[in-house]
């Protein structure tokens, strides 16, 4: 195992308060694209940005544009959790790792078997009524996976995803538990994210001790503060360590 590897799986094995803080990248190896990375959705030539697909503004007055948005990407054969989600999960599992907190909205931790988890951005799988906030999965509308806009049974209204959309406030309940959990925290491993969106990336502030790991596949620039700093893909490590650990 190369060194970097070796010295992450000891640290692991040595903490007990793990908190992992991973964005996009952690879902490529899973079949999602991310923003930023090479193959990522800002590098795709789209006739709406996705960034303008998922702000508000834009949600409020096309949201036809998330919809088929959300149908493509979940017609993505073979998307399931990954090594990360993998081991994440039983690390919880065996008590050394207190929380996940995710910039993501796939709802992938979940499906691995993490139960404590901060999902910044929401999940996309949870859905609420714009007009009486009654709340749905998105297996009560079968239709939105064709692209069509759901609409509340009891009011007509369209129905939205349980994200923050860009020009939305993150929730404060959730902000805070992440906040906790990250200052608690013996170990703090950021993984898959560019550390650019705020407020999220400054999360990374409140951690103070000396097992700050920095897994990205390109710079962050967070990566002068890291106790150790690894390059390779999130997952392959994770399947590595996972064999080691
Ligand atoms: P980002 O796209 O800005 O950055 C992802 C980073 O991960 C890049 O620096 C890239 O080099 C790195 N990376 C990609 N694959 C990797 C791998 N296998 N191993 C290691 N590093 C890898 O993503 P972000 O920082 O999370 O910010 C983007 C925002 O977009 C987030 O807020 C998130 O909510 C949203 N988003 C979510 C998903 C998802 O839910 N899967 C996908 C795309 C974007």
């Amino acid at each position: 195992m190369d060194s970097q590897w070796r010295q992450l799986a000891q640290w692991i094995g040595q903490s007990n308060r793990i908190v992992f803080f991973g964005g996009a990248g952690v879902s490529t190896e899973s079949g999602i694209p991310d923003f930023r990375g090479a193959k990522g959705f800002f590098h795709q030539d789209r006739e709406i940005p996705i960034e303008r697909v998922l702000s508000i503004d834009f949600f409020e007055t096309h949201p036809q544009a998330y919809w088929e948005w959300f149908a493509q990407e979940n017609a993505r054969e073979g998307v399931a959790p990954n090594a990360a989600h993998r081991f994440l999960a039983e690390l919880e599992k065996r008590g050394s790792l207190s929380a996940v907190v995710t910039q993501n909205i796939d709802g992938l931790h979940q499906s691995a078997g993490s139960e404590r988890i901060f999902e910044l951005h929401g999940n996309w799988s949870r859905l609420l009524c714009t007009g009486c906030g009654r709340r749905f999965s998105i297996a009560d509308f079968e239709e939105a996976r064709t692209g069509a806009v759901p609409r509340c049974p009891s009011c007509a209204c369209v129905v939205r995803p349980d994200i923050v959309f860009y020009g939305e406030m993150l929730g404060s309940g959730v902000l805070e538990g992440a906040v906790r959990a990250i200052a608690d925290a013996d170990m703090l491993i950021v993984a898959g994210t560019s550390l650019v969106v705020y407020p999220a990336a400054g999360l990374v502030d409140y951690y103070d001790g000396d097992r700050l790991v920095l897994m990205n596949a390109t710079p962050t620039p967070y990566d002068s503060r890291a106790n150790l700093v690894i390059r390779d893909p999130v997952g392959k490590v994770f399947a590595e360590l996972a064999r080691a650990v």
